[in-house]
């Protein structure tokens, strides 16, 4: 496992060679080995020297294990450093104690937001739970008729009040309809913005006032990389969000996004998305990711 930085680090675990402690000096060549393979992976510059902290502390003053590759016992400890940072175990979601739950979406215009709706309403009827899926992206005019479409290939109903309304009222009457209907839960897809906007966040703010969700989930697309941590600060700070999803993961980015996500907002990853179908969602396991970030 970890082939790639185990060749890179070949060189640096020499140092470690006969050496039975872990020391701050015997590591450094190592440890610039793990943060040169963090950037290659799109983990954010600031999160990737915070991590690399926790590394060195969590490994010296360790025993070097005879018998023991040096490499492969440092690599062992990268991996459980960052999958203790990515949260140990997946994170389901929030259920309220009287249905319905409430799910907001958050994110910018392009990360998969709408998608990511139809994704989680899909795996929430697989699992016997009805769902309503809500369109307040009146801004973008093709985003509702996009969740008509989506709703009716996976036989979920969508409450949408046009383009006129007003995202608040349509959010406020989702939940309303969804009660009456007997729902389990509602899923409010917002609009984005290709950048943050104060508009948008004054907008989402009041959504999340209005509606009081159980879940606020960012949407971020993993193929931005260092930009992830921007955006989940920022969302977190202002809007407050309580996980992720990490849409795109199915091209070659290495995940980095999810090291980021986590670190910044102290949120989980709830669930990746893996490609444009709607069954393209999984749940979020920290140990995978921590094995694709590695490789
Ligand atoms: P929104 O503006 O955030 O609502 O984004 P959309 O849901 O409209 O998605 C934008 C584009 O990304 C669409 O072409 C989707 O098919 C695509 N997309 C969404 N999620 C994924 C994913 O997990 N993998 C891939 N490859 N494409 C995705």
């Amino acid at each position: 496992m970890f082939d790639a930085l185990a060749e890179r680090l070949e060189d640096a675990w020499k140092k470690l060679r006969g050496q039975d402690k872990i020391t701050p000096s015997n590591i450094q060549d190592a440890l610039q080995e793990v943060r040169r393979a963090l950037l290659s992976a799109d983990v954010n510059l600031q999160v990737v020297k915070n991590f690399i902290a926790d590394v060195e502390k969590a490994a010296v003053g360790a025993e070097v294990i005879s018998g023991v590759n040096p490499g492969q016992q440092f690599i062992k400890i990268v991996y459980d450093e960052l999958v203790k940072v990515m949260g140990e175990s997946n994170v389901p979601l929030a259920q309220a104690k009287t249905v319905p739950t409430v799910i907001l979406m958050a994110g910018l215009q392009g990360t998969g937001k709408t998608t990511a709706t139809a994704k989680l309403a899909l795996y929430l009827r697989k699992e016997n739970r009805s769902c309503l899926m809500v369109a307040t992206d009146v801004y973008r005019p093709a985003a509702i008729d996009q969740l008509i479409t989506l709703g009716k290939q996976i036989e979920v109903p969508v409450f949408e009040l046009g383009s006129q309304a007003n995202p608040v009222d349509i959010a406020t009457q989702g939940l309303a309809k969804a009660k009456e209907m007997g729902m389990d839960t509602v899923i409010i897809d917002t609009a984005g913005r290709l950048q943050i906007d104060e508009e948008m966040m004054v907008e989402l703010a009041r959504i999340k006032k209005a509606v009081n969700p159980n879940d606020t989930l960012l949407v971020v697309d993993a193929m931005t990389g260092q930009e992830a941590a921007n955006l989940s600060r920022t969302f977190h700070e202002q809007i407050g969000i309580t996980g992720a999803i990490l849409t795109k993961l199915d091209g070659d980015t290495r995940g980095g996004a999810a090291l980021s996500v986590r670190q910044i907002s102290g949120q989980p990853i709830k669930f990746i998305g893996v490609g444009e179908k709607v069954e393209a969602l999984q749940p979020f396991y920290p140990e995978r990711m921590a094995s694709r970030i590695l490789n």
